[in-house]
This record gives C-alpha cells, sequence and structure tokens, in this order.
C-alpha cells in the first residue's frame, strides 16, 4: 500500500447499531438506511453483512437498489423517494422493490405499468413541505391504491423536520397530524421514524422505523456524541505524518500562508486532504490525534495534505506516526463541528481515493 490515508470499516458496529435500534423500538421492523453508499461506509459491503438480518433495507434510487440486488442482496428494498420515471415501477416489481409514492403522477405510471408492488408507502407530509400530500391528499391515494388491486399493503410514511432539536414542538406536532391521518384512513401501517426520532422520541408501535445515521456509529444531534448516545463508530479515518519540520515563532503555513506560529513548535504535514473527504473549510485547532496524542489542525487543508501541530508541546512528532482523524477517539461530530458542517455530510463526502478496510 503506497499512499497511507484508510478508512477502516466496521461492519459489526453497523449490525450492532442497527440491533440497538430494534432494541429501542422493539415492536417496530426496522428498515436499513444504506442510500448514498451506506453514508460514504459501502452499500455493497454494508448490506451483503446486515443482509441475514434486516427486515429491509432503504435507498433514495432505484439505481441504489439495482446495486444491492446485483451484489446478491437478498432482503427487500424501499425506495424512500419512489419513482423518478415510468419504467421504474416494472422494475420494482421484477426486483421486488417497495417504494414511497407521493403525487398522481407517479400513481398514473404505476397504473399504466400495470406492475404488481408489495408494499407502498403514502407520502403524508406532515410539515416539512417537501414531499408528500396531505390528509384528504392520502386518503384519496391510499383508496385509489388498494382499490387498483395492484398492491399488497399500502402503508402510511411521514419525515420528521426538527426531530434532532429536543426543544422544539414541531415533531410532536407532525406526529399529532399524522395520527389523526392515519386513523381516519384506519387500520394502516405507519413508518415516521429516523435516527433521532427512534432514540429521543416516541413513535408510534408497530410499522416500520428508519435508522441512517446511528447505524453509523454518528449522532443527529449536535449536543451529543455517537458514544454518548450508547452507539459504536463505524468509519475510523487513518493516515500518516509523512513530512516534519520546526517553526519558529511567525512562520507561516499552507495556502495563503494563513497559519502564523505564535511561539516556536513542531509541525507535522499527514496525507489527508479534501480530494479524500476531509473537510476544506476545517477550522484551525480542528481535533485528530497523532500515536494517540491530541493533536489540531495548522493552517489550511489542501487537496491531498493537511499540517498539524501538537497540543502538547513536549511531546514529539516523526515521520510514520499514526493519524486518526475521525472515528476511534477523535467523534467525527466534533470534526464536523470546526468544519460548521454535521457528522452526515463528512462521511457520506468520503471519496474513493482512501483505501477502505472492512473488518
Ligand atoms: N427516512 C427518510 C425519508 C430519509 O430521507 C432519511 C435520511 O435522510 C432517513 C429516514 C434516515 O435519517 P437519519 O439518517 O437521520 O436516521
Amino acid at each position: 500500500m503506497a499512499r497511507p490515508l484508510t478508512a477502516t470499516i466496521d461492519l459489526n458496529a453497523i449490525l450492532q447499531n442497527y440491533r440497538y435500534a430494534k432494541k429501542l423500538q422493539p415492536t417496530c421492523k426496522a428498515f436499513a438506511v444504506v442510500k448514498s453508499n451506506a453514508y460514504g461506509h459501502g452499500a455493497i459491503e454494508v448490506a451483503q453483512h446486515l443482509d441475514d438480518e434486516v427486515d429491509a433495507f432503504a435507498v433514495a434510487a432505484i439505481e441504489e437498489a439495482i446495486a444491492l440486488r446485483d451484489s446478491n442482496v437478498t432482503s427487500s428494498v424501499m425506495m424512500l423517494e419512489g419513482v423518478f420515471e415510468a419504467d421504474e415501477w416494472a422494475l420494482c416489481e421484477q426486483h421486488g422493490f417497495w417504494a414511497a409514492i407521493e403525487n398522481d403522477i407517479q400513481l398514473e405510471w404505476l397504473f399504466a405499468s400495470k406492475a404488481k408492488i408489495e408494499k407502498i408507502f403514502v407520502k403524508l407530509d406532515t410539515g416539512m413541505r417537501r414531499l408528500g400530500v396531505d390528509k384528504d391528499g392520502a386518503q384519496v391515494l391510499v383508496e385509489k391504491l388498494k382499490a387498483s388491486g395492484q398492491v399488497d399493503e399500502v402503508l402510511l410514511m411521514t419525515h420528521f423536520a426538527c426531530a434532532d432539536d429536543l426543544s422544539d414542538i414541531t415533531t410532536m406536532e407532525q406526529l399529532t397530524y399524522f395520527e389523526r391521518t392515519r386513523h381516519a384512513i384506519g387500520g394502516i401501517e405507519a413508518s415516521v421514524a429516523n435516527s433521532a426520532a427512534i432514540m429521543k422520541w416516541s413513535v408510534p408501535e408497530g410499522g416500520w422505523i428508519r435508522p441512517g445515521i446511528m447505524l453509523y456509529g454518528i449522532s443527529p444531534f449536535a449536543e451529543l456524541t455517537g458514544q454518548q448516545l450508547g452507539l459504536v463508530p463505524a468509519m475510523t479515518l487513518s493516515s500518516k505524518v509523512i513530512s516534519v519540520r520546526s517553526l519558529k515563532e511567525g512562520d507561516k503555513v499552507g495556502y495563503g500562508l494563513s497559519y502564523v506560529a505564535t511561539e516556536g513548535h513542531q509541525l507535522a504535514t499527514v496525507a489527508v486532504g479534501y480530494g479524500d473527504g476531509y473537510p476544506r473549510h476545517a477550522q484551525g485547532g480542528t481535533p485528530l490525534k497523532i500515536n494517540g496524542m491530541p493533536a489540531v489542525l495548522a493552517g489550511r487543508v489542501s487537496m491531498d495534505m493537511i499540517t498539524v501541530k501538537l497540543a502538547n508541546s513536549d511531546q514529539q512528532l516523526e515521520i510514520g506516526q499514526e493519524v486518526v482523524l475521525w472515528g476511534e477517539g477523535v467523534p467525527v461530530e466534533e470534526v464536523a463541528d470546526f468544519a460548521s458542517t454535521i457528522g452526515y455530510e463528512l462521511v457520506t463526502r468520503m471519496t474513493s481515493r482512501p483505501h477502505y478496510c472492512y473488518q
């Protein structure tokens, strides 16, 4: 192996986090959400590892669903955003995919295709104003789907806008609207909960939960890390020190010479950059570890490299030392915070350049 940047993915951690989601909502079945390459962790590897245990997988698009089938994943796969084109319904029938539905065009395409679909989730807009129909629209969609004879089971789903904010009453308002609609329709299964709702809100008994970020050991809440929530981090991004130099007071570093040493100290260059998925906007002070020693980013992130210094200047830097960018001992949520983003984005934006190592 040449360049020492590695994303180590702990597949058993993902399985453990899936089991934890089910334990928290024991009356529910659970999708494992593996869209966007399993949030950057490798959808095929993750799905193959979980295939014997999951109730079903969830993805955003048919390409993602077909990629799972092409890799011999046999569990059911749900398309969270439904179909984007008419001919996708035939593929859903062929591969046994389930789908959300949220508008009349998707419905017309379904009827025209005559495809038989096992489960369709009618998407109710309970407040996010992104996808879905209102209460009356949902009632009509459900009736038409049931009358069509093309669907074995029709369910009702919604998505929360603010479940990651425990002080925001929007989630309770969305739930109330959802439950009122569900009871008006009568006898229909629910799917409402993302990771934040699974962990911190009370969600309808039975039906389907949809854990995504928690499967990867990452917290959806700004104020809590995954580990504090009892999750096991699944990705460790690690590299090595590839160069070391001594700076004296006033020395400047990197593009724009934006970092200025306020005292003499050692500086290490580490093989990772925004070309790998490390955030370009990470601020000075972003945490990392070098041979277990706390260290911080010093200077701008380049495409292939970053420059860093130890938090304790009595310790020594050397070429070849192991660097953890996030994962074991360095919560990805903290790194994300220093880059004004969220853990979701950091892992999902990983590129194909690091070596991926599955354990
Ligand atoms: N359900 C839907 C419809 C989603 O779009 C997502 C992710 O964006 C999820 C569930 C999973 O959410 P989370 O990753 O916050 O658990």
